[in-house]
């Protein structure tokens, strides 16, 4: 008889609950998950997949505007809003079905409802109590809203992937991934944007021609961008709101979205309650084999506010499955990861910012900006930044940087490229892909001068 009901309970079915859940299952283990709202969690319920799916849906703004160059004649395009959530929402039911059906092809136990630890080997959900010998929490995160007069008229991007209309006019507050990712979508549709964030740049974290560059294509888009600002207070007068900032002026938005930052989804778990630690912020403290203070519970994903990233808690769940359940032990290396951001133009990164790497080694630089092939003919006023940042002493490449079309898709390659160790001169010795804007990162010859350090 064994001593418990399950080898794991994994409490949350999002990317990392379900990655490990699934490859437990297939390594034999008697595996429950706890998921209290829909399977696939935030990445692809209020997250990665659908925003990505409204971003596909606005950028045919763009792409309309750009055919005219190439002698297209096009009426009037019309867009309907409705229709394209109606799309994503019945791609959203397609895949949960898709990952229901991973799990249980995997013999793992979806049991639907809240759970909360009763004791280090037990789950209680809305009642009925389950045992476990290991207990995994991949519960995630939850957006946070600031705290002033009015701020239950904010919604959050939860809200915003569903808004029965697009509103007219839009208060983004916050200037990270979210807003501006929700700032684009909403400017192509045809949305008067407004982004309020309290300092002078964007994306604070990335390197420094990322932000001002991003910044200078969203202005010119017809995005406002109010800096060093933040919100008093919002008022509902009818079906508008009144948005007064600190500065005393106000404006009117038919909607108010805050993208102000995520926290760790830590209450009302009973993890302080079993012993088990968390940080500061309220995220679950764990070991390098994703193991909390209590020693057969475990965390993966942001919930542990590690890299908080759809593939990187699919990576840490991956490897406390082989870890603990196809005794390959495993450790997350959290270097070189890159990332994107869906803004338009888009944007992505591997490796150090300049002035991160600037803290450890003496480096070079080398950045280009121009204007892409495409829209010699298009007109759209837009203009791609690349960047290298070059350790002058190695000559290994610390950071490559981008803003501009296909970005996300160009700066994986080279992903491989920086986890490989590779130097400029391995970049100089590649031979491009012409015409191509990625042909840029390896033909960059002279360094900025000024900052050759
Ligand atoms: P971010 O941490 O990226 O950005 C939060 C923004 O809100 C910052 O501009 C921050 O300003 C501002 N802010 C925070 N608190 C306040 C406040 N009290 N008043 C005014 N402004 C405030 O969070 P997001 O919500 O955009 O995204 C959450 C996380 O989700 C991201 O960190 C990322 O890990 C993940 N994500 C990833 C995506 C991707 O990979 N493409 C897409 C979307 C989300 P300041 O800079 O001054 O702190």
């Amino acid at each position: 008889m064994p001593q418990y009901d399950y080898d794991l309970i994994t409490i949350g079915a999002g990317s990392g609950g379900v990655r490990a859940s699934r490859l437990a299952g297939k390594y034999g283990a008697k595996v429950a998950v706890v998921e209290s709202s829909r399977v696939g969690g935030t990445c692809v319920m209020r997250g990665c997949v659908p925003k990505k799916l409204l971003v596909y849906g606005a950028v045919f703004a763009n792409h309309f505007n750009d055919a005219l160059g190439f002698g297209w004649r096009i009426g009037e395009p019309m867009h309907d809003w409705g229709k394209l959530i109606a799309a994503k929402n019945k791609e959203l039911d397609r895949l949960e079905g898709v990952y229901n059906r991973m799990l249980r092809d995997s013999g793992v136990t979806v049991v639907p409802g809240r759970g909360v630890l009763a004791d280090p080997h037990t789950v209680e959900i809305g009642g009925k109590r389950i045992t476990g010998d290991k207990i995994l929490i991949a519960t995630g995160g939850w957006p946070v809203t600031p705290d002033f007069p009015g701020k239950e008229h904010v919604i959050s991007s939860n809200e915003a992937l569903d808004l029965p209309e697009r509103p007219e006019r839009v208060v983004i507050i916050g200037g990270g991934y979210i807003a501006v990712e929700f700032a684009g979508i909403f400017n192509a549709l045809g949305s008067e944007v407004t982004l309020v964030i309290r300092t002078g740049h964007l994306l604070r974290g990335f390197d420094q021609d990322v932000c001002a560059t991003l910044g200078e294509e969203l202005e010119k888009k017809g995005i406002i961008i109010r800096r060093d600002c933040t919100v008093r207070s919002v008022e509902k007068t009818g079906g508008v709101y009144s948005v007064v900032f600190d500065t005393g002026d106000e404006m009117i938005a038919d909607c108010v979205l805050a993208a102000t930052g995520r926290a760790p989804a830590t209450s009302n778990l009973g993890l302080e309650q079993v012993g088990v630690k968390l940080n500061a912020k309220r995220a679950i403290s764990v070991d390098g084999q994703n193991r909390t203070s209590v020693e057969n519970i475990f965390a993966v994903g942001d919930v542990t506010d590690r890299i908080n990233l759809t593939p990187v808690a699919i990576n840490e769940g991956r490897m406390f499955a082989e870890t603990f359940f196809n005794k390959r032990p495993m450790q997350m290396d959290y270097t070189n990861v890159a990332s994107a951001v869906f803004s338009q133009p888009p944007v992505a990164c591997v490796g150090l910012s300049e002035a991160d790497a600037r803290r450890n080694h003496r480096v070079r630089l080398f950045i280009t900006r121009f204007r892409a092939m495409k829209h010699t003919l298009s007109g759209r006023d837009e203009r791609t930044m690349m960047k290298l940042v070059v350790d002058k002493d190695t000559d290994k490449v610390l950071g490559c940087h981008m803003v501009g079309e296909d970005a996300p898709e160009i700066i994986q390659g080279f992903a491989v490229a920086l986890k490989a160790g590779a130097t400029k001169a391995q970049f100089d010795a590649t031979v491009g892909i012409h015409p191509t804007a990625a042909e840029e990162f390896v033909t960059l010859r002279d360094p900025v001068p000024e900052t050759d350090t």
